[in-house]
Parts: structure tokens; C-alpha cells; sequence
């Protein structure tokens, strides 16, 4: 009798190379002496069309969707899911007996490290920093708390801005919009701060300084390379409770995980993985 045949999972964008997935997740089917494998491709905006054809054609378990995909993808596959259609985009598929359906597991991963830190949103004005793809996953993430006060939406284009506040209006969020070049008067008034900008990742400074950051401000920085952005160590100096873009990085992957297998994510392994030997920041 042979063993099970290997199932191969895979991540696709544009550029993908700096991907952690393929770490986290193989780390989980280690974990768990599962007989999967997850592998990176490079696929162009316009390679999409075909590449969905050929994971279809190589029978793939399942697969990861990034920068530029998460929205174009949703033509090619067969179902969505409620968080995928609720979000317009999707991070996740999953494939069914040859039917590949969509998900999105940034919201959870977004909400799930909050959630685990027993925190209660309900009355608070957050200020939410980007209206990009991953802003609109934080949005439709809020959407779903009890009584959060006011969502305020800074962008630099704010055309996109007000969009995102219609948006998030339509699934009954109080929600305003502001000009990016006015967030630290904003900030000095927020009860959580969310950075869903592409602000650190080239380690630039903060759009916050810690002057602007209220004592117990809830700051959420979802860029996770560097794990210590400026926003952070602003935030730590202004004795904020921090929350780390490697959490929600860990968490959306942990689902993905267990959409794909219908087991519990081996969620210190993935973790392990992430950190590397340096481990959790202080
Ligand atoms: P998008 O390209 O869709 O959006 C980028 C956003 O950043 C836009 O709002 C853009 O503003 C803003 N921005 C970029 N550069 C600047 C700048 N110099 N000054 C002010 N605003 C700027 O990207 P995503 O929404 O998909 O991703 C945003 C970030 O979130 C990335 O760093 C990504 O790594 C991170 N992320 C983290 C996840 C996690 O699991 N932790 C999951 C998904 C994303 P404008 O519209 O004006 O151009």
C-alpha cells in the first residue's frame, strides 16, 4: 500500500519572493506530519488568467493570493465565500474537488490578535491610517465589532479615502475621511490607530510621533518587515498598547491553514517560524 499522494499548496503574486508563507505553512505541515508542500510563484497581472488555468490543470490543493491578484482573482474562480464577497477581495482558495473557492482571511486575521487580547472596541474612534486593499479588510473587519464609535479614513489619495468611508457607511460603520498630511491631530484624539499604509516597510518614519499618541492608545501597525516599525517604537515611548502586523500575518495564515485541511493551525510552529531564533519583541 503507498502513502498518500504529496498536496501542494502555493502563494501567487507579484513580487512574491520576500513572501513568509511559504515558511509559516510548511512549518504547519511539519508540525503536524502532514504530506503537503507550499511553494512561492511569480505570476504577472497579466499571467493571472493562465496561471489560474494551470494550478486548476495540476489539481492544487489549495493556494495564497497577494499583491497584485487579491481582487482580479475573484473572475476565475468557481465560489466565493461571505468574507470574500463582503471584502471584494480574496487571499485564500481553496479547491473542492476540482471547484476553487474563495475566501478572505485578512479580516479574521486582522480582528483575531484583538480578539485574543480580550479587547472591547465598543465607543472607540479609530483612526485608520491607508485605504488600500488591506484597509478594506480592516473596515469590513470593524464592521462585524459591537459599537465602535467612529472609524476616521487618512489617505493620501483621498478620492479613495471617501470611497472606503462609503463603504464601510454601507456596512454601517460611522466612518469619515481626512487628508493623510492631518493624521497627527487626528491621532492625538484616537482610541486605536491602525496602519494599513505601506509606511515602514522601506523603514521610513512614522507618519505618528509619540508626542501625538494618547497613554493606552490601542497602535496597530499591520506592516509585519520590519517587526519593529517607527509607528511601533513611537508608540512603545508613548506607553500605547501595542499590537504587530506579524499577528495578523500569523492569524490570516492560520486560517488559511485550517480551511485547507479542517485541522487546528499549528499556530507556535507558524509562529516560531515567523520570529525565527530572536522570537517575540519586547
Ligand atoms: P495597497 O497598495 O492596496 O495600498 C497601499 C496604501 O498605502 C494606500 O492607502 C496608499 O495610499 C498608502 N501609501 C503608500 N505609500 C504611502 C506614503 N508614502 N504615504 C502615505 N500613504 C502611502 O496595499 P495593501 O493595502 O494591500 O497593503 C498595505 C500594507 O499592509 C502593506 O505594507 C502590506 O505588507 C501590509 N499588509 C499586511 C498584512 C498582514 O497580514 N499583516 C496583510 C495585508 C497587507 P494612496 O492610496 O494614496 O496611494
Amino acid at each position: 500500500m503507498g502513502s498518500a499522494p504529496t498536496k501542494t499548496y502555493c502563494i501567487i503574486g507579484d513580487p512574491v519572493h520576500h513572501s513568509l508563507s511559504p515558511g509559516m505553512q510548511n512549518a504547519a505541515f511539519n508540525a503536524l506530519g502532514l504530506n503537503s508542500t507550499y511553494i512561492a510563484f511569480r505570476v504577472s497581472a497579466g499571467e493571472l488568467k493562465a496561471s489560474i488555468q494551470s494550478l486548476r490543470a495540476i489539481n492544487i490543493a489549495g493556494f495564497n493570493v497577494t499583491i497584485p491578484h487579491k481582487v482580479a482573482v475573484m473572475k476565475y474562480l468557481d465560489e466565493l465565500d461571505a468574507t470574500a464577497k463582503k471584502a471584494g477581495a480574496v487571499n485564500t482558495v481553496n479547491n473542492i474537488e476540482g471547484v476553487l473557492k474563495g475566501y478572505n482571511t485578512d479580516i479574521h486575521g486582522f480582528i483575531e490578535p484583538l480578539r485574543r487580547r480580550k479587547i472591547d472596541l465598543s465607543g472607540m474612534t479609530v483612526l485608520l491610517l491607508g485605504a488600500g486593499g488591506a484597509a478594506r479588510a480592516v473596515i469590513v473587519a470593524l464592521s462585524e465589532q459591537e459599537g465602535v464609535a467612529k472609524v476616521v479614513i487618512a489617505n493620501r489619495d483621498q478620492k479613495k479615502a471617501a470611497e472606503l468611508a462609503k463603504a464601510g457607511e454601507a456596512l454601517g460603520l460611522k466612518c469619515e475621511s481626512m487628508p493623510f498630511d492631518l493624521v497627527m491631530t487626528a491621532s492625538a484624539e484616537a482610541d486605536m490607530i491602525v496602519n494599513a499604509t505601506s509606511i515602514g516597510l522601506g523603514n521610513e518614519p512614522s507618519p505618528v510621533d509619540s508626542d501625538h499618541i494618547k497613554k493606552g492608545t490601542i497602535v496597530y501597525d499591520i506592516v509585519y518587515r520590519p517587526v519593529v516599525t517607527d509607528l511601533i517604537e513611537q508608540a512603545k515611548f508613548a506607553q500605547a498598547n501595542v499590537v504587530y502586523g506579524y499577528e495578523m500575518l500569523l492569524e490570516q495564515g492560520a486560517k488559511a491553514f485550517e480551511i485547507w485541511t479542517g485541522l487546528e493551525a499549528p499556530r507556535d510552529a507558524m509562529k516560531k517560524n515567523l520570529l525565527g531564533i530572536f522570537g517575540e519583541p519586547t
